[in-house]
């Protein structure tokens, strides 16, 4: 009941909307909106920018169309560190600079390294990196630094975001999911509270969970288990507002990290599981492929015989009578026998044709 009584409410969640980021509040004196015009009354649930102070009813803050006038640029600022995701995200970029770097070079060189992130970097080369991704992120040159040097400054930008990428609000959420009994469930919840994530957050979530996994899959190597990842990522992604009692905060980390080891294990499965996907479609279609290719070759044979036939049939109509019997028609090629063996030339004999020439021949 504690947590419930700590658990946030849905209304508190962030939108973001023409580069306004909206929380909930309430107003306690009268104020307009300035979407719709129309009084915010005191119990009406409202919106406020957290940039531009923007207010509105919360049911228009999706609706409006003025951007917000104090919409970080990226353009403008070099920052990395300690800046808001949506600061450092737009519509062409849906994942931060710094993360597409970092990630796409560890996936690169540090798939196989054993201890990768668990490991650290120099002290000093990790505060030189981190400073030259803050001035200039697109010019700095990761072939200069330590793979553990890497992946520390990657662990501390994550810890640096002023609302970690599971964020605060939906914190208490996310361990109430934990806290269900059966495992389907418990995933069920998870999920579901991943749903309410912002787009921001949820691009690099997936981002960065996806690149957890390549390197779960390579256990064997790294030796760093879904497990082993959970422990360094969950304080870095799944911290607790500042709110919270600290006990509480460390009674909850065997939660956190389970949830987060949840969701590299679910992706894991699902990975595999596609895998396993493409290999068995894989395997059908070659199965398929052989079967067509079996199928045209005694076509072919068919399309011979039926050539063959009319031949015969030219060629025995002047003479009144039929050979071998009763022709079926050419329209019917599945049926039709094969005038002899050394008329048929030898690579158009599919077994099937060679047993129908050798009835043929029986019944004569
Ligand atoms: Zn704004
Ligand atoms: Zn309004």
């Amino acid at each position: 009941t504690e947590r419930k009584k700590r658990r946030k409410k849905e209304t508190d969640l962030v939108e973001e909307h023409n580069g306004h980021i909206f929380k909930a509040t309430q107003y306690s004196i009268p104020t307009y909106c300035e979407y719709c015009s129309s009084l915010i009354w005191i119990m009406d649930r409202a919106s406020v920018c957290k940039l531009c102070k923007y207010a509105c009813h919360k049911k228009c803050c999706l609706k409006t169309t003025a951007k917000c006038s104090k919409k970080y640029d990226p353009e403008l600022s070099s920052r990395q560190f300690g800046v808001e995701l949506s600061r450092l995200t737009s519509e062409d970029r849906t994942v931060p600079l710094v993360v597409e770097k970092l990630i796409n070079y560890i996936g690169m060189h540090g798939l196989y390294t054993e201890g990768i992130y668990r490991k650290s970097g120099s002290t000093n080369k990790i505060k030189e990196l981190r400073q030259g991704l803050d001035t200039d992120a697109e010019s700095v040159n990761l072939d200069d630094y330590n793979i553990h040097v890497i992946a520390s400054v990657f662990k501390q930008w994550l810890r640096d975001l002023p609302n970690p990428l599971m964020t605060f609000e939906l914190y208490e959420e996310f361990l109430r999911a934990m806290g269900l009994q059966e495992r389907k469930e418990t995933i069920r919840g998870v999920y579901s509270v991943i749903d309410q994530l912002s787009r921001t957050h949820l691009n690099t979530l997936e981002r960065l969970i996806f690149h957890l996994v390549r390197i779960a899959l390579q256990e064997d190597s790294n030796r760093m288990s879904a497990n082993a990842l959970a422990i360094v990522f969950a304080p870095c992604i799944l911290r607790c507002p500042d709110t919270i009692d600290p006990l509480q905060s460390v009674q909850d980390i065997s939660k956190t990290t389970t949830c987060v080891e949840l969701i590299v294990v679910e992706q894991m499965n699902k990975y595999k599981a596609r895998l396993k996907d493409i290999s068995s479609l894989e395997f059908a279609e070659n199965k398929a492929k052989t079967r067509l290719s079996l199928i045209r070759r005694s076509m072919e044979t068919c399309t011979n015989c039926v050539r063959f036939m009319s031949i015969t049939r030219n060629s025995v109509s002047g003479k009144g009578r039929l050979h071998r019997g009763n022709y079926p028609s050419p329209s019917s090629p599945v049926v039709v026998r094969l005038p002899s063996m050394s008329d048929v030339p030898e690579e158009t004999l599919t077994s099937e044709a060679v047993l129908e020439t050798d009835i043929t021949e029986q019944q004569q």
